[in-house]
């Protein structure tokens, strides 16, 4: 039977990322070896980091002046290495959930953290708007889509002080003004690639600002200064990174997956917002394109076992709420067919009928 995948992360790829990746790992560029077996240093690969973050560049129209180096630690490393490289006295935080906090919780292993808003007293259900960036904080960060709750910042908000985004769940889903960020970081397992690589967009001129001292590998200038290269980087997902910013780039650049990704998105909020089982957790306006979460509607609750069972045993993979929330969550990623989308709303739709 197909599968519909909606898991979080990792998540969806393109079947062109897949089949190039696999192929390439039986046989890597005509060098008679798996892309498993080859150096990091071979011309092969230094060709294939170097494209990747050319591509990279390309598709989200990154001006001159910042650097994008692949890492390893995964979005969860740069945590701590934001405030470790950044932080002199006190940065400011949005916290919008799980992933906020943790990044919270690393920040003040350096210094002052000043907590602007929260939305956790209604469990992350909307974004907070009305907030004041202290003028002295050395930055801001915000997580702009929340994988967890299913809440998203779609513009690029005006910082008074330098702006960083852990865009790890939507990054390449629609056009961002990076001239408005000193950094933005994310795990690649949502949106890009296998889980194994961690990209980072960082302004040059925002390092080098801070007294205490980096070790070499959570420096961002040890990665820029040797092109990702100073340790051995993860190979292979950086070669399936490459395949799914050619699909991309293939299928229109970001602009045409932010169309795709809002009519996906509408089709499955428009179901949730008609179907009396089921209902939507998210304040409307904050509603996130990747990552849709619902439950069912107080009056049918002892039926959302029964909803998944039946979800499931029509191919759909990866619905259930994580943990920390219950109910529902589609992933509805860049990778995701429409088709998928459809699949899932003709399922609510028939299980309604039933009941
Ligand atoms: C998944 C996720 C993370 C954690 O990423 P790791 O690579 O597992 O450390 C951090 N932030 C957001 C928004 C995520 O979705």
């Amino acid at each position: 039977m197909k599968k519909h995948n909606f898991y979080a992360g990792p998540s969806i790829l393109p079947a062109f990322t897949i089949e190039n990746t696999a192929k390439a790992v039986k046989e890597f560029d005509g060098t008679g070896l798996s892309l498993m077996e080859v150096s990091h240093r071979s011309k092969e690969f230094v060709a294939v980091m170097d494209e990747a973050v050319a591509l990279f560049k390309e598709l989200l129209n990154i001006p001159e002046g910042y650097s994008v180096i692949f890492l390893g630690g995964g979005a969860s490393t740069q945590f701590a290495m934001i405030p470790f490289n950044l932080m002199k006295k006190k940065a400011a935080y949005l916290n919008t959930g799980a992933w906020s906090k943790k990044a919270i919780k690393e920040a003040k292993l350096f210094g002052e953290v000043d907590v602007v808003a929260t939305s956790e007293d209604t469990t992350f259900n909307y974004i907070p708007k009305d907030y004041t960036i202290p003028e002295d904080a050395d930055y801001f960060h915000i997580t702009t889509n929340n994988t967890i709750y299913g809440t998203e910042i779609r513009n690029d908000i005006d910082s008074p002080v330098p702006l960083v985004a852990d865009m790890s769940s939507d990054i390449f889903s629609r056009p961002i003004d990076i001239s408005k960020y000193v950094l933005i970081y994310g795990g690649a397992q949502k949106n890009l690639a296998p889980a194994g690589v961690t990209f980072v967009i960082v302004k040059d001129d925002i390092l080098g600002k801070v007294d205490r001292d980096i070790p070499t590998m959570l420096n961002y200038q040890t990665h820029i200064d040797k092109d990702s290269m100073f340790n051995t980087p993860p190979v292979v997902p950086v070669y399936a990174a490459l395949q799914t910013l050619k699909w991309l780039k293939n299928n229109g650049g970001i602009a045409a997956m932010e169309k795709k990704n809002i009519e996906k998105a509408q089709i499955l909020y428009d179901e949730i917002d008609r179907n009396k089982l089921f209902v939507g957790t998210i304040a409307k306006e904050d509603r996130s394109l990747m990552n849709i979460c619902f439950v069912m509607n107080e009056e049918y609750k002892e039926l959302e076992k029964e909803f998944y069972e039946f979800a499931t045993a029509k191919g759909m993979v990866g619905i259930k709420g994580h943990r920390s929330v219950g109910g529902f969550r589609a992933s509805t990623y860049n990778a995701l067919p429409k088709e998928s989308v459809e699949a899932l709303v003709a399922a609510m739709q028939e299980f309604e009928k039933q009941h």
